[in-house]
């Protein structure tokens, strides 16, 4: 899954992104207004975590032009303001302007994750805490995976990739949108690394797993 992360402190950025990227998160990451708003209209997220005070442009109208764009992705966007502001009138006006939850600097990594996770959950249409297809289970919270109920090990790309399909349990998913999950911005993609963990997904997880679409992607098999 890949996040937008909005930030003009360069220590506590620095931080964050240090922290979700440990999560299995891809995390680009914009200091100012208009980075981030060219960041969210020219690539696709799957949740941003917006700092309020930001040069260029406040945080508040990089969410209401967010908010007001035509297109339903960035409409439906989760994304969580994080800022000093805190303040019962502060927190109206920022999920009022459209954010679904509101974190107050300082913060704990953990419970930002945590309602990360609860934000993703949501906007995957499922609000179960975990995972399951086919037998394998995926629990984000610990970060666990097992396969009729033996735990298996998986590097930090191979659980970023499981966790990109059991996100999108129906939808055949491209190549750009699997890499745009592994990787953020400057990151080296090697041109065949994502069928390298494909491969090493099949056989942790079995063969039939993973369907090849020809010419289009990849898809979880349906376990009908
Ligand atoms: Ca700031």
């Amino acid at each position: 899954m890949r996040l937008l992360l909005v930030e003009d402190d360069a220590l506590l950025g620095d931080g964050i992104r240090a922290g979700l990227m440990l999560a299995a998160y891809a995390v680009d990451w914009a200091r100012t207004g208009p980075e981030a708003l060219r960041a969210l209209f020219d690539h696709d997220y799957d949740a941003c975590v917006l700092d309020l005070g930001l040069p260029g442009a406040d945080g508040l109208e990089v969410l209401r032009q967010l908010r007001r764009h035509d297109g339903q992705a960035r409409q439906q966007l989760p994304v969580l303001i994080l800022t000093a502001r805190d303040t019962p009138d502060d927190k109206i006006s920022g999920l009022d302007s459209g954010a679904d939850d509101y974190l107050v600097k300082p913060f704990d990594l953990g419970e930002l994750q945590a309602r990360l996770r609860a934000l993703l959950r949501r906007a995957g249409g499922d609000a179960r805490p975990f995972f399951s297809h086919a037998g394998v289970e995926l629990d984000p919270a610990a970060r666990r995976v097992t396969r009729d109920g033996e735990e298996i090990a998986l590097s930090a790309r191979e659980y970023a990739l499981l966790l990109d399909f059991l996100s999108h349990p129906r939808h055949v998913r491209t190549r750009a949108q699997l890499e745009a999950s592994l990787y953020a911005w400057g990151q080296e993609v090697d041109s065949n690394a994502l069928e390298v963990h494909i491969h090493h997904l099949r056989k942790k997880l079995g063969a039939e797993f993973i369907r090849t679409v020809r010419g289009l992607g990849y898809q979880l098999t349906s376990p009908d």
